[in-house]
């Protein structure tokens, strides 16, 4: 018996009657031969932390544009940690903890520069509109090149329905689902602290009394109640109490943080900048690297613009807008 057929007896053995057991995955689109030591998510797990989408969300924002202080958290710590708290939930609940850390740490790979604003106004110029979770979807079925990295068709469906109207097919995904909205509602609190834009005394206290005045403890209470609710159940639910109080408190983060006054200047600097390159390279789409060329060539000019500019990093979007529409000084010889 190898290592993985090993792996493969002790999943069948301890995980839930309703967690998805790697042996029993419905595959990959180009089948490949079974490693003797790891098991199908793992590989998974392993090619997404491998590609190269993966490390540009290091540059991508998260809440804050391109933040210069360095406890901001990017794109990058929001999916680790995401990651973590998936994990968390999977193996309290007896899920496969491989297939959830796969769906974390791929969820995001599609998400524009300068976040969800990058996102909001790439959706308005591309014609057949724009969402992050569809290009994750894209990213690592298309554009990391080749076959794609020809992952599981239960990663697969966990990118492309963490966010959105449809809720994804495994419990495992569901996992990650409640956890990039457990990681990202927190997290946001904590930054924009860091960034004096919420004051403390103005976190909404009947919430924090439900929630946990600490990061730390919110976390832990929202872990802990999923963990209760969703025991013995083919779901992942939360308590009436707490969802309540998790609503309320995301809808404080959208008027008080995400959508707010402060924000909006900034915002309209970033659409411009990503409506000025869209409008550019639709216009000179020979100008983009090769493989977005071959891209135009294959599925349209705006395709490969869009995805040109979704996989773009803050610093590369500023960058490039800096070298097309900004002067340069005369070199001195
Ligand atoms: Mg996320």
């Amino acid at each position: 018996m190898t290592i993985r057929e090993e792996l493969e007896r002790r999943e069948k053995t301890y995980l839930s009657p309703f967690a998805v057991c790697s042996a029993d995955t419905k595959g990959r689109a180009y089948p490949i031969a079974p490693d003797d030591l790891r098991t199908e998510f793992q590989r998974d797990r392993d090619r997404i932390l491998h590609c190269k989408s993966f490390r540009r969300l290091k540059f991508k924002t998260q809440v804050f544009i391109s933040p210069e202080g360095d406890h901001f958290r990017t794109r990058l710590t929001h999916t680790l940690e995401v990651a973590q708290v998936a994990r968390t939930l999977a193996r309290s609940l007896n899920l496969n903890e491989d297939l959830t850390e796969a769906i974390a740490l791929g969820h995001d790979l599609g998400h524009t520069p300068f976040g969800h604003c990058g996102e909001r106004m790439l959706d308005k110029l591309a014609a057949d509109g724009f969402a992050h979770n569809a290009q994750s979807l894209r990213m690592v079925e298309v554009l990391e090149g080749g076959e794609g990295l020809n992952l599981t068709w239960e990663v697969r469906d966990g990118i492309l329905h963490h966010s959105g109207k449809v809720q994804p097919a495994t419990l495992e995904g569901k996992c990650v689902a409640r956890a990039d909205r457990i990681a990202y509602i927190n997290h946001d609190i904590d930054d924009a602290l860091r960034a004096g834009v919420l004051k403390e005394f103005e976190l909404p206290g009947e919430i924090l009394r439900i929630l946990g005045e600490t990061h730390g403890q919110r976390i832990d209470t929202l872990i802990r109640d999923i963990v209760r609710e969703s025991e013995g159940k083919n779901d992942i639910c939360m308590s009436e109490v707490v969802q309540n109080a998790f609503d309320e408190l995301r809808n404080f983060m959208f008027e008080k943080v995400y959508f707010d006054g402060w924000r909006k200047k900034e915002e309209e600097k970033c659409e411009y900048v990503i409506s000025m390159l869209f409008h550019y390279f639709m216009e000179h789409p020979g100008e983009m690297p090769l493989e977005y060329v071959q891209i135009a060539y294959r599925d349209g000019t705006e395709r490969a613009v869009t995805d040109f500019l979704a996989c773009m990093t803050d610093r590369y979007a500023l960058r490039t807008f800096q070298q097309l529409f900004a002067p340069s000084a005369f070199p001195v010889i």
